[in-house]
């Protein structure tokens, strides 16, 4: 169990938050121009970007991290294209969600209340728990072997 929660921490810590942008030209704009779902918006959206300072490294995130919106000037096809023969793709939010899951699970928090968060039922909330503590035992079992 100590090895799934200091792995679980590593994790959190690794977490390299889009500090960048601060310094891009959408500070201060309207954030919807930046979720891809109204075509002039877009437009709009991307022309900002092409100007922007730290596109580069916005298009680089974006790429690495989010399935959706408008990242450093590119829409999610065109991040698509550029993960096409790489690793399978994971955004953050997946990731982040798989993070607070297994948190959750290894908690004190009660069953009744993730029955509730999680729109399950408290016996499901059980069964998960019981899985994440298998898993746990047999890495800790092959760590000590
Ligand atoms: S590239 Fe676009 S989305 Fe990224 S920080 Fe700059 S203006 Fe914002």
């Amino acid at each position: 169990m100590q090895s799934e929660l200091s792995e679980l921490l590593a994790e959190i810590a690794a977490i390299k938050w889009p500090t960048f942008l601060s310094d891009g030209d959408c500070v201060g704009t309207d954030p919807t121009l930046f979720d891809d779902e109204d075509y002039r918006k877009t437009i709009a959206a991307k022309k900002i970007c092409s100007e922007c300072p730290v596109q580069k490294q916005c298009a680089a995130w974006g790429i690495e991290n989010e399935d959706a919106g408008i990242w450093g000037g590119l829409d999610d096809k065109d991040r698509a294209k550029a993960r096409r023969g790489k690793r399978k793709f994971v955004s953050l939010e997946k990731r982040w969600e798989n993070l607070e899951w297994r948190q959750d699970m290894l908690s004190e928090k009660s069953a009744s209340e993730l029955a509730v968060k999680y729109g399950k039922t408290e016996r499901t909330i059980y069964r998960w728990r019981n899985k994440i503590q298998k898993r746990a035992i047999k890495r800790d079992n092959s760590l000590n072997s």
